[in-house]
């Protein structure tokens, strides 16, 4: 995982944003659902240790939090769908729990000994933040709302005072919860993330598996115009089991991972290559008609055939050639259609007489090598 990876979820791919923001909305409703529970029902533990005036103020209190903390409940079920709903609902959840601070701390102005439960109340907050798998910059940003409100807090309730012994102290430990909650926040968008390239990508030529690839089609299917359709191109390897057979399983690896390279280099980043099955690559082109999907795929074609792969284990090498089936898709195209499509396209390349590259209806033939 790179640093920047780490810092914001702009480096993150669109389809990994998704799967983060479905598990931080769940761990935020079980959040919540833990402080509807807990902040009201805390009311035993002051029953029993405050005064009977300063419980009646406080239970009040504590329902109150816990009505105003029901509605994130159903916001939560949002937050799956869009960042920015994610966003409010956090902010909306610290605007909540820091205003739970700012009164119980305001009604213990008289007291000398506060209990320590309410003093702790922040760094409390801070711990549980933890339990959210954010990059550092939405960490940060919780962290930075968490310190002001409770220093604010603190300034307003000391007469507009600040003792510097108390403020150090306090600066000093939220900071520390701080770093801590940060730590454990990378760390687990760290899990998150390995995980998730785990179960999305080849890890033998590096390409996404058609776990991922599907709903990148879906996305692109969906987001297609009249003007600006797509194309779906289906490659096979050309007697691949006969490389395998005569050279061995590691070069037959190695023939796989420099094709898969050779793919990848060619086409542009807007490009998206899955290693479909053993040895067929499926590759999808946004914004592209089918002459120039076709006219794509011949490109392909030539640079694999003009690339010698080299053994692993000796100074051999073995020429290897690819087939393409090539079709067209538009907003309304049914996906088992398409890709039966371009997989029958596909098989009348290798009827063809293989290392050509055939386009589903209108029937156009590319040029074979020999
Ligand atoms: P055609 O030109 O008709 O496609 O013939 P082919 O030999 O390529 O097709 P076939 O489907 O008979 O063989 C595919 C072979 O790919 C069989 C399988 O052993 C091999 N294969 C699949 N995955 C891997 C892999 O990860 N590594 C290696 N070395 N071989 C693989
Ligand atoms: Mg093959
Ligand atoms: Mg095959």
């Amino acid at each position: 995982m790179e640093l920047k990876e780490y810092w914001s979820d702009k480096h993150h791919s669109r389809d990994f944003k998704l799967i983060r923001i479905g598990f931080v909305a769940v761990r935020f409703r079980w959040l919540v659902t833990l402080l509807i529970i807990g902040i009201p029902g805390w009311v035993a533990m002051d029953w029993w240790l405050l005064d009977s005036a300063h419980f009646k103020l406080l239970w009040k209190v504590r329902l109150m939090t816990g009505v105003m903390l029901t509605p994130l409940l159903p916001l939560s079920y949002l937050c799956k769908l869009n960042r920015h709903w994610m966003v409010m609902s956090l902010f909306a959840l610290l605007f909540i729990l820091l205003s739970f601070n700012l009164v119980s701390l305001w009604s213990f102005r008289d007291v000398a000994v506060m209990p320590a439960g309410y003093v702790a109340f922040p760094y409390f907050l801070l711990a549980l933040l933890a339990v959210l798998p954010l990059p550092i910059r939405s960490g940060l940003r919780v962290a930075v709302t968490v310190i002001v409100a409770v220093l604010a807090t603190d300034y307003w309730l000391d007469s507009h005072t600040l003792d510097n012994g108390a403020l150090f102290d306090r600066v000093w430990l939220l900071l520390c919860f701080s770093l801590a909650m940060l730590w454990v926040q990378t760390g687990q968008l760290r899990m998150l993330m390995d995980l998730y390239r785990e179960s999305t990508r080849d890890p033998l030529t590096g390409l996404m598996n058609r776990r991922l690839f599907m709903p990148q089609l879906a996305a692109v299917r969906h987001a297609s115009t009249d003007e600006q359709p797509y194309t779906l191109m289906l490659f096979d390897l050309d007697k691949f089991k006969r490389i395998n057979d005569q050279h061995g399983h590691l070069m037959g690896d190695e023939v796989l991972a420099s094709v898969a390279t050779t793919l990848v280099d060619i086409l542009g980043s807007e490009a998206m290559v899955a290693r479909y099955g053993g040895e067929e690559f499926m590759i999808l082109l946004p914004g592209t008609r089918l002459e120039q999907g076709v006219r794509q795929a011949e490109t392909l074609r030539l640079a694999v055939e003009s690339q010698p792969v080299k053994s692993p284990l000796d100074d051999s090498e073995v020429m290897v050639t690819i087939s393409a089936g090539v079709v067209e898709g538009h907003r309304d195209s049914d996906m088992t259609e398409l890709l039966s499509q371009v997989d029958k396209a596909l098989y009348e390349a290798k009827s063809q007489g293989r290392n050509c590259v055939v386009a589903h209806e209108p029937l156009i033939t590319g040029a074979t090598s020999d």
